[in-house]
């Protein structure tokens, strides 16, 4: 998967040409490129093109939210198949990862791997009315 890149890294009120956004974000100055190609608004009728930071806020966060994959209900992130799958048999193990957030775990039905899912440590009530949920580690059979 692509890096992330943080869009609070760029100034929303300042202007950039491709090498000082390149710096301030991170990436080689052939990203900003792309990224221009790809519908990043840039003054370009001169050069260097100038870029403003609320343009690359914008284009980035836009960028994300689209690549956001919102899971079903019933659904286990497996990153092999790069979406959504149900987990065997329903069966997930739950662990706490922090007060306020558990880890589900389970095989992915599809391929195979291991399919994880973050919940608040509050939804986790609901979630065992879908899942079969197992205190114990899950390992492939
Ligand atoms: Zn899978």
């Amino acid at each position: 998967m692509a890096k992330r890149v943080n869009p609070m890294a760029v100034k929303a009120n300042a202007t950039y040409d491709v090498l000082e956004a390149a710096r301030a974000l991170n990436v080689t100055p052939a990203t900003i490129r792309n990224w221009i190609k790809d519908g990043l608004e840039a003054m370009t009728s001169a050069k260097p093109y100038l870029i403003l930071g609320s343009a690359i806020r914008e284009y980035l966060q836009e960028r994300y939210a689209a690549a956001r994959r919102p899971l079903k209900d019933d659904e286990l992130f497996c990153p092999s198949c790069g979406k959504g799958r149900k987990p065997l048999n329903l069966l997930v193990s739950q662990s706490q990862i922090t007060i306020k957030t558990d880890l589900l775990k389970g095989i992915c039905q599809h391929c195979g791997c291991t399919a994880t899912r973050m919940i608040s440590h509050k939804q986790r009530l609901v979630f065992a009315t879908t899942f079969q949920i197992s205190k114990e580690p899950i390992s492939k059979a």
